[in-house]
């Protein structure tokens, strides 16, 4: 440990989210939000108004929050009348858009109660989250093409905490989960602001690496995984820092172990075993494997929650498709902690994954351009859920494939294999 204060640390963690995060430009505006669950819950406050110090100390115009409250989610799911589930308050996502169409930055925070809807009626939960993802489009399409600064960083939510830690006290939990938020950002560094510069530059030479050897798919072999995933031509590697359209370079997610493209949803063949659990929804699926055909999910097959991740693939065309190949060594610092975060921030970073559902514009070389029949005749894939989930171990290999059929190792034993 450093030796600091909570106090003290939270006040780095919020001026690392503003200058590496975020990288607030003086004049921008900022709006900080909690999509999952349309609204901030105020046990997140004293890291938001950290934040916004740290924003304002920038030269930030002016700071917005949308509170919520996420147990409002919950009596509506059990009380609401079975027929209701259309109505929407839509004035969330206007003042959201209105902000993103002003070049605003928006900051997400995440660590809410992963099983909020946990034990409720699947169909109903189900509905909310398709109305919710449906009213919330315009946002993710907006965000995932860059249009503005973003970034995703997490508290330690209570729920979340004790979900982690079931065996301490609500308040320990909590204590040993900021912890974990702070190491894995590089908070208990001397100078993390340093710390982060170095990180992404070597993330970058990654990437770099990837992008110069142009393979056309990668190849997975481990326990209960042999898959196979096509890369379209024009994927782009992408790690750590991105650049917005409104010009300001910023690291969408805060901790960020991945390098990550497109695949081609198309070409995906196997079968991949998850070799983390995945929380979807407030549900947790465990033990759970995947067939691909022509890259169709095909069969899912799961020993707990099969009834969420089924009815997560039958969202819509896209969910049957994949959207993400991200590469992480299993000697990441989140993967060395040895226990699942039950949050996609933290998890992903944990391993190597792939997301079932839409794919980020931004990892195709002018996707930012294309319609969406565009995008998906060039491989990219579009829908309404983006979601991860972890098929990375220290038992993986993977091979990277030239347009001759050609290989070379990525990764051995679940870590890098290339040279940088
Ligand atoms: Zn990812
Ligand atoms: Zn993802």
């Amino acid at each position: 440990m450093t030796g600091k204060t909570h106090q003290e640390m939270l006040e780095k963690y919020a001026e690392a989210i503003v200058k590496v995060g975020l990288n607030i430009r003086a004049g921008q505006r900022l709006i900080i939000t909690l999509m999952a669950t349309r609204g901030v819950p105020h046990q997140f406050a004293p890291l938001v108004r950290e934040v916004a110090k740290a924003a304002y100390a920038v030269g930030a115009k002016y700071v917005e929050v949308i509170w919520g409250d996420e147990e409002m989610l919950r009596l509506r799911a059990q009380y609401a009348p079975k027929d209701s589930f259309e109505e929407y308050p839509t004035y969330m996502i206007d003042t959201i858009m209105n902000m993103i169409n002003n070049g605003d930055a928006l900051l997400s925070i995440s660590g809410s109660n992963p099983d909020l809807l946990g034990g409720l009626d699947p169909e109903i939960v189900g509905k909310m989250q398709t109305r919710h993802l449906n009213a919330a489009g315009p946002v993710s399409e907006r965000v995932t093409t860059n249009a503005i600064n973003w970034c995703v960083v997490a508290a330690a939510g209570e729920a979340w905490a004790k979900k982690i830690f079931p065996d301490l006290s609500v308040e320990k939990a909590q204590e040993k989960l900021w912890q974990a938020i702070f190491e894995t950002c590089r908070i208990d560094q001397p100078d993390p602001i340093e710390a982060w510069q170095k990180h992404i530059d070597s993330m970058k030479e990654r990437a770099r690496y990837l992008q110069s050897k142009q393979f056309t798919a990668l190849h997975y072999k481990a326990p209960g995984t042999d898959f196979t995933l096509g890369l379209p031509s024009g994927n782009l590697w992408i790690s750590a820092q991105s650049m917005a359209q409104n010009g300001v370079a910023f690291t969408a997610n805060m901790p960020t172990e991945e390098v990550f493209t497109l695949p081609d949803r198309n070409r995906a063949d196997g079968v991949v075993t998850a070799t983390f659990p995945l929380s979807y929804s407030g549900t947790l699926i465990e033990d759970f494997q995947v067939t691909f055909e022509n890259g169709r999910i095909v069969k899912v097959t799961a020993k707990k929650g099969e009834a969420a991740l089924q009815k997560l693939v039958d969202t819509d065309e896209g969910s049957h498709r994949l959207g993400e190949v991200a590469l992480v060594p299993a000697s990441s610092p989140i993967g060395q902690r040895g226990h699942l975060f039950y949050n996609t921030l933290f998890d992903e970073n944990a391993s190597c994954h792939i997301a079932i559902g839409r794919a980020y514009r931004f990892t195709l070389t002018g996707g930012e351009e294309l319609n969406d029949e565009e995008f998906i005749s060039a491989g990219g894939n579009v829908s309404l859920n983006h979601v991860d989930f972890m098929i990375g171990s220290a038992q993986m290999d993977i091979d990277g494939i030239h347009k001759d059929g050609s290989r070379e190792p990525v990764m051995r034993q679940g870590e890098w294999a290339i040279e940088i």
